[in-house]
């Protein structure tokens, strides 16, 4: 048996004196895509914030291919974690190409014409091979995300965390950015993700975690938990949500 590609055991997590994390003990397998549920602020971005050491934690280990993310250096985690985030973040002032390309120079020391052409590749991949030269202001907000994507590849974690990516978007552009997420699903990618897409989690997770207050209270493979989840917390939130 290989190491869980990333490993929550025994994680607590406090802001001040409120937990907001208890007793996490959660396993995503190499190839594994894990669909994080729950009501809003029952900790789920906590835990993905925590997994690349956005967040401090106060009690238990979370490791990173056998390894204590702790342990690791902080840039040396952010490269192997990529994540987004419900917010784009691009750099307003650079193009698409650039956004993509800026990390892979400035932290890999890629030299320039090689990021570019991996940053071609990319944009390519999440479909915007005829925008790199556009800013993020003349794209819509799908395509921005799809951008932010690209730019987390390039960095070629091997883990990649998703925080409710398609909150902020119109409902036509949702589809566009699932399609990539589930794209990289298909190629393989770990995959940690936030989302309140029932249609989505179905589709692309192996694996269903629902949150409540900070713990895990129920993780079933997905096609099980569609079918009908194991506990009442699961039935209740299933049902308000489909
Ligand atoms: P979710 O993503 O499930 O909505 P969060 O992980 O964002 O939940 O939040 C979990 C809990 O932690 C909430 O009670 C939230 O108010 C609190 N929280 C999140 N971030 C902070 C912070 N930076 N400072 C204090 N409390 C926070
Ligand atoms: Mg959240």
């Amino acid at each position: 048996m290989s190491d869980p590609l990333v490993a929550f055991d025994g994680v607590d997590k406090y802001f001040g004196e409120t937990q907001v994390l208890r007793d996490v003990d959660l396993a995503v397998d190499e190839r594994e895509v894990v669909v994080v549920i729950g009501p809003s602020g029952s900790g789920k971005s906590t835990l993905l914030r925590c997994v690349n050491r956005l967040e401090t934690i106060q009690a238990g280990d979370i490791r990173l291919d056998g390894r204590s993310v702790l342990d690791t250096d902080v840039n040396e985690v952010r490269q192997r974690v990529g994540m987004v985030f419900q917010s784009f973040n691009l750099f307003p002032h650079k193009t698409a190409l650039e956004n993509v390309a800026l990390a892979p120079t400035r932290v890999k020391g890629l030299p320039a014409e090689t990021a570019e052409e991996r940053a071609r590749d990319l944009l390519d991949r999440v479909g915007l091979a005829d925008q790199t030269s556009s800013y993020p202001g003349a794209l819509s907000g799908g395509q921005q995300q799809r951008v932010a994507i690209a730019r987390a590849l390039a960095m070629e974690p091997t883990v990649m965390l998703f925080d409710e990516v398609t909150s902020a978007l119109d409902p036509e552009l949702v589809g566009e950015v699932l399609d990539v997420i589930e794209g990289l699903a298909t190629e393989g990618m770990t995959m940690l993700l936030v989302t309140h897409e029932m249609g989505f989690a179905r589709e692309v997770g192996d694996r269903i975690v629902l949150m409540a207050d900070g713990r895990i209270v129920e993780r079933t493979p997905t096609a099980d938990f569609f079918e009908g989840p194991d506990t009442e917390r699961g039935r209740a939130f299933l049902s308000r949500l489909l």
